[in-house]
């Protein structure tokens, strides 16, 4: 790693999580989920930082060198580089949920239509398929799987408030979308960060259909 690490950092630890990132972004990329160099991946490394995407990069050619050390304020540690304008999305995740391993952020054409269709609703209820138990905490599909909406904006603290209020007023979350813009997911490791991501993307394509056939 060209950037120092802070000692209680391991290098391999840190090169790890820049390459399981690094992987995942490329992988979404080649799906189509992270057009013009938008959205933006992170994993938690200790207690105190996370590797996160930089700012700008071509999500489709990424390398561990894309991949820069936030501290959890989302402040760039031992670099000059500039983490996504996004950052304290991610580490207001790692904040919240002390399992979580893995943020994900895409921009998916079915997300960004879905986040748009339902944004007067402020929520997305999905109920009766059986993908929903690819959410971790959904056994059946008979419950009821809520995605809210927040408005879009570009100053995050606003953005951080909106999920916070969502969750203190006890409400489970799993996922966010923001108004015509894309999704946050996220999970206690990248594989199930990954599952979260696809499910959801299947659930609002299946969600559009059915409101396309019903036109
Ligand atoms: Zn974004």
């Amino acid at each position: 790693m060209s950037q120092p690490l802070p000692d209680s950092i391991p290098p391999d630890l840190f090169a790890a999580r820049a390459d399981a990132i690094a992987a995942a972004a490329r992988e979404l990329a080649l799906a189509g989920w992270t057009p013009a160099t938008s959205s933006n991946f992170s994993m938690r490394v200790d207690s105190e930082h996370a590797a996160i995407t930089i700012s700008g990069r071509d999500k489709g050619k990424l390398t561990r060198d894309d991949i820069m050390l936030v501290d959890m304020q989302g402040r760039a540690v031992g670099t000059d580089a500039r983490p996504s304008a996004e950052t304290a999305l991610h580490t207001q995740v790692y904040r919240r949920w002390p399992e979580a391993q893995a943020v994900l952020h895409t921009h998916s054409r079915t997300q960004s239509v879905a986040s748009r269709l339902f944004a007067k609703h402020g929520v997305v209820r999905v109920e009766g398929w059986e993908l929903q138990k690819a959410i971790t905490g959904h056994t059946t599909h008979e419950g009821v799987l809520e995605i809210p909406v927040f408005p879009n904006t570009q100053h995050m603290p606003e953005l951080v408030a909106h999920v916070d209020a969502w969750l203190d007023s006890g409400n489970p979350l799993s996922a966010y979308l923001i108004d015509g813009h894309g999704i946050y997911t996220w999970g206690r490791d990248m594989a199930e960060a990954r599952r979260h991501l696809e499910a959801l993307e299947f659930l609002l394509a299946c969600e559009l259909d059915l409101r396309r056939l019903k036109a």
